[in-house]
């Protein structure tokens, strides 16, 4: 049976008012839609353009039942929600995606062996819970990266690794938390790849990007992806596998390694719309962001063609040194977009923005991304 569908003027309500949050409640507002954030930040990206702000930690009680008393469904913008919110407010209302997809994704532990157990290649990787887990053999996974394996982003919590003692040194610097070690790969190139489900039959996924990181932080989106169409193809069929394998109902991100030989690993996932996706804002008809809207509300995915070939290029705290960027330069541009995430303060590696190129071709888009993000920073 289809649940029924929720219609513009419902209230939405999301967890976490990052620029994920705020680009969710530009693409509801504009449908119609009314949107209630919960951020314990009063200056977070999302809350001043919500209808409503509740300014509350994630496990805030009241918090939680508000939600619950004013809003049609849920949906999150972040992995790190305290699972026992999510399930609170499931056992309540319509969530998505569900607080089981979200613990996977939280935890690179569960997240890899679910995705390995669902017959998808991942890194080969040690977990490395407790001290006696050090005793293994890692002779096999070295050179590698130890991650922690919760709460880590954006390069963080990651330590590079060329021997036994170099893992037991990095995993006491983590803390002693949980952590994986994986193996250093070498990589021809990355993609991504991002799937919206709203029920079994009513999924499709976007044009498969390609990502340059720098810094384990990502730079720049290329698409359509420079790789042969079937390894995007495959790529596809990987992410929707992964998908229903979870039973997703939601905004989906899967991140690949593409290996020299042209095998295709998951690096990881995430239960959201995903950066590598800001692209589908100006270059596609329907963005990752309606489609979160779309899926939470029981609709089926808008249409994902791609309507122009686009780079899109992170804007990182680090370019604003004493001053803004040559905003001028980039506005003079026609064909890019610029997006700011109204973030007060710029520190080295924060994502304050990103801007969209879009060109005749990948090549194209690229070189000129490349060019105006030079032209900023003079
Ligand atoms: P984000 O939140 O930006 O996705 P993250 O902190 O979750 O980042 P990962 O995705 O695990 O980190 O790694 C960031 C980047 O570091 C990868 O996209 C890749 O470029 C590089 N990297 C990570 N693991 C490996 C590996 N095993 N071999 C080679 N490169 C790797
Ligand atoms: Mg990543």
């Amino acid at each position: 049976m289809m649940a029924d569908h929720i219609l513009p003027n419902a209230m939405l309500g999301i967890l976490g008012g990052g620029q994920l949050g705020r680009m969710f409640t530009m693409a509801a507002r504009a449908m119609g839609y009314r949107v209630t954030v919960l951020d314990p930040d009063p200056d977070s990206p999302a809350g001043g353009l919500a209808d409503v702000h509740i300014c509350s930690k994630y496990d805030d009680p009241g918090a939680l039942q508000m939600l619950v008393d004013t809003c049609a469904a849920i949906t999150t913008e972040f992995e790190n929600v305290p699972a026992e919110s999510m399930r609170f407010l499931q056992s309540r209302m319509r969530v998505s995606p569900s607080a089981e997809c979200v613990s996977i994704a939280q935890d690179r532990i569960k997240e890899k062996r679910y995705i390995s157990n669902a017959g998808l290649g991942v890194a080969p990787f040690l977990a490395i819970e407790k001290a006696d887990d050090l005793a293994q053999d890692m002779s096999g996974h070295l050179p590698g990266i130890l991650k922690i394996a919760r709460l880590g982003y954006d390069g963080k919590g990651q330590i590079r690794v060329q021997t036994a003692d170099e893992v037991k040194a990095a995993w006491q610097q983590m803390g002693s938390k949980p952590c994986v070690l994986e193996q250093m790969l070498d990589l021809q190139t990355e993609i991504s790849v991002i799937v919206t489900r709203s029920s079994a039959d009513e999924v499709n996924t976007f044009p498969v990007a390609e990502n340059q990181h720098e810094s384990g932080i990502l730079d720049i989106s290329i698409v359509p992806a420079r790789v042969p169409e079937a390894i995007a193809e495959q790529a596809r069929q990987m992410a929707l596998q992964l998908a229903q394998a979870l039973d997703y109902i939601g905004v989906l991100a899967v991140e690949f390694f593409v290996l020299q030989d042209n095998t295709l690993l998951i690096n990881e996932i995430a239960p959201r719309p995903h950066n590598s996706g800001h692209y589908t804002i100006d270059a596609c008809l329907t963005s990752q962001f309606e489609q979160q809207v779309r899926a939470m509300c029981a609709l089926p995915p808008g249409d994902t063609h791609l309507l122009s070939p686009v780079a899109m290029v992170n804007l990182l705290g680090d370019i604003w040194r004493d001053d803004e960027p040559a905003w001028d330069k980039l506005l003079s541009e026609p064909h890019a977009k610029l997006h700011l995430y109204g973030k007060k303060e710029a520190r080295i590696g924060r994502k304050m923005g990103h801007f969209n190129v879009l060109a005749d071709n990948a090549d194209s888009a690229l070189q000129q991304a490349v060019a105006l993000k030079d032209a900023l920073k003079q």
